[in-house]
């Protein structure tokens, strides 16, 4: 028995086979009908056939493909007060430690020293 035989019907969802069978006009054969042998479910042609082995394996791995996006890679091109060492973030005020004045996260400054990553 073929192997590419085995059908997967979409009619009753049951692996079974193809049948053919050949089709008459009088006498003379002008092609076949195919199908399921389980439920009889017709496929209009060849093409139409769901063969087991044809059945597309799901593709894994596709968010892998994605690029890794560092969210911090874009910030530490600038010179931003929150990534200088002298940034001081308490919960009423983000100050800094070297001007001793008020600064937004955002502030860039001139004196700016990229803190040293402590989250490893
Ligand atoms: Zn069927």
């Amino acid at each position: 028995m073929s192997p590419n035989l085995e059908i997967i019907c979409p009619a009753c969802g049951a692996e079974a086979l193809l049948r053919r069978e050949a089709r008459y006009e009088g006498l003379k054969k002008v092609g076949e009908t195919l199908r399921c042998s389980a439920c009889g479910h017709e496929f209009p042609g060849e093409a139409c056939v769901p063969f087991k082995d044809r059945a597309t394996p799901r593709i894994f791995g596709e968010e892998d493909k994605l690029p890794k996006v560092d969210l911090f890679a874009n910030d530490e091109k600038g010179r931003n007060c929150r990534h200088c060492r002298h940034y001081v973030v308490n919960p009423f005020t983000q100050r800094c430690g070297l001007h001793f004045r008020e600064v937004q996260a955002t502030d860039s400054c001139v004196e700016f020293e990229p803190r040293q990553r402590t989250d490893a």
